[in-house]
């Protein structure tokens, strides 16, 4: 493990530093673009939603509102009703005139004396106060407020769903004496809030100040729900039914998984919340799908990097270790390499029971060349006498430069005998050779002549006895004339 850590401790780095660096600014890009559309859409889009649903809102409503309150001051309505409601022709003739002439789906007047119903086309009933339908002349009349909307069935015109302005009529004592005003068809509204959910895919609402929905488009189902029991949006209920501020509420939960934003304003004229919540995935996804291709982007090009540097490292890795081991001038092995493969060697041939000889050669009058011909010589002749005994020995054998112009010869699977015979082939090739020949150096014909000590390996002798014996055949050669063989016995 510590090997390993040690080994690829850079490449670890790396990719740690590269994955750190792509996670980090891509995650960053994408959580701040989010937070702007999140954003945007909070403060700006559904803000502005509600401001244009709103003052559509005011022109429908404020106008019903004002004729109601018109109505339930009228001098004539209310001496009628005062004087004893007598000539009923009258007021359904006011009132078909104040319903045509607003467009209004009908208008409509309850006496407190009576409890008769009049609209536009007659009395349409005596109301009943317990009867359910008319509960809410009995509320209006015991209301604080001058005026109410209300949503309700209108039975005045088939039961379809009606914005009731009941406005309280006072005599001029201020005693109540009646409800008065008209009643607007929903379908503009819900025409709007349609448009507005499929144009935007926003869910517009109205929610009463109990939190039952009042108003809905068509395409927002559980319309006769209760803000409390709609999953998410229920534990914003409080906040959203006690703001009666005029600025509107930012607000967001979450929903299977995804984050809804909500605006919510109070309609004082309603008396109702109006709702504009708006699902964040679709503007999201874009963002989602940018920051997985570069997630698959960054990992590519961390793999391809971490490839590049792998080889590259395994490159160098491999050049140190094999330069570690060589000799620069003749590409032989070095002495340390030459160690560690002389071991190996040496139990190889204890196991199998083969012979093993080494051979110490060194050039003879090496000083000599140096000093009459130059470094630069000596250099060209080392390098020729690595070429030509790596040439003349088996590839099994290993050479290695021991010392300045000394070299060792390992051959394995070798008796002293035959041992001998080769260091002999090789001396005599190497005094035949002119070495001026593969060099511009000198033009003179160059002879060098080595002499060579040869040694068989014992049965556990030690490294150190067998290159001494080797050592002394070559110093017997040296002093019996040199360019000779010598052995160890
Ligand atoms: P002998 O026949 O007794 O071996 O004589 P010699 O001159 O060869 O012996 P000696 O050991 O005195 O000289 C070896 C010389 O080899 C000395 C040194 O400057 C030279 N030498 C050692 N390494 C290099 C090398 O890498 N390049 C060159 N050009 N010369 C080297
Ligand atoms: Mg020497
Ligand atoms: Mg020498």
């Amino acid at each position: 493990m510590q090997k390993m850590l040690k080994k690829y401790g850079l490449l670890i780095w790396i990719s740690l530093l590269l994955i750190t660096g792509f996670v980090s600014t891509t995650l960053a890009s994408f959580v701040v673009s989010r937070d702007a559309i999140q954003q945007g859409i909070s403060e700006q889009t559904l803000p502005i939603t509600g401001d244009n649903v709103y003052s559509e809102i005011q022109k429908d409503m404020l106008r019903p509102v004002f004729v109601s309150s018109q109505m339930a001051h009228d001098t004539f309505l209310r001496d009628w009703i005062i004087n004893g409601e007598e000539d009923k022709d009258q007021v359904i003739k006011y009132l078909k005139e104040i319903k045509t002439k607003n467009h209004a789906m009908s208008s409509f007047l309850v006496s407190e004396q009576s409890h008769n119903y009049y609209h536009a086309d007659g009395v349409l009933k005596t109301i009943n106060e317990n009867e359910a339908r008319d509960a809410w002349f009995f509320r209006v009349r015991s209301m604080k407020s001058d005026y109410e909307t209300n949503v309700d069935a209108d039975m005045a015109n088939r039961d379809t769903m009606t914005i009731f302005i009941n406005y309280r009529i006072v005599d001029y004592s201020g005693k109540f004496i009646g409800v008065t005003g008209i009643g607007l068809t929903l379908d503009t509204m819900k025409n709007l809030i349609d448009s507005y959910q499929s144009r935007f895919h926003r869910n517009i609402f109205f929610v009463d100040q109990k939190g039952n929905i009042a108003l809905a488009g068509n395409n927002m189902k559980k319309i006769r729900n209760n803000l409390s029991n709609m999953p998410g949006i229920s534990n914003l209920a409080g906040q959203i039914l006690t703001n009666r501020k005029s600025e509107s509420l930012h607000l967001e939960y979450k929903n299977d998984n995804d984050t809804m934003l909500v605006n919510a304003r109070f309609i004082p004229e309603l008396g109702w919340h109006l709702l504009v919540e708006q699902e964040t995935s679709n503007e999201i996804k874009p963002l989602q799908n940018v920051f997985l291709l570069n997630m698959g982007v960054s990992a590519a090009i961390t793999v391809v990097l971490l490839t590049i540097v792998l080889l590259t490292v395994r490159r160098y890795q491999k050049r140190l270790e094999k330069s570690a081991s060589t000799d620069t001038l003749t590409n032989l092995l070095n002495r340390q390499a030459f160690d560690f493969v002389f071991q190996q060697a040496l139990l190889d041939s204890e196991r199998s029971r083969q012979p093993m000889c080494v051979v110490l050669l060194d050039i003879d009058f090496f000083k000599k060349i140096n000093d009459k011909q130059g470094h630069l010589v000596g250099d060209h002749v080392l390098k020729e006498i690595a070429m030509i005994s790596k040439r003349s020995l088996r590839e099994s054998d290993i050479i290695c430069r021991w010392g300045g112009e000394e070299f060792l010869i390992l051959l394995k699977n070798c008796t002293l005998e035959k041992a001998t015979s080769i260091a002999e082939n090789l001396r005599n090739t190497i005094a035949n050779n002119d070495f001026s020949r593969t060099t511009d150096l000198t033009r003179t014909r160059l002879s060098i002549t080595v002499s060579m000590g040869v040694a068989e390996c014992r049965d556990k002798e030690s490294e150190v006895s067998v290159f001494e014996r080797a050592d002394l055949a070559l110093y017997q050669a040296k002093e019996n004339g040199r360019n000779s063989v010598y052995f160890s016995e």
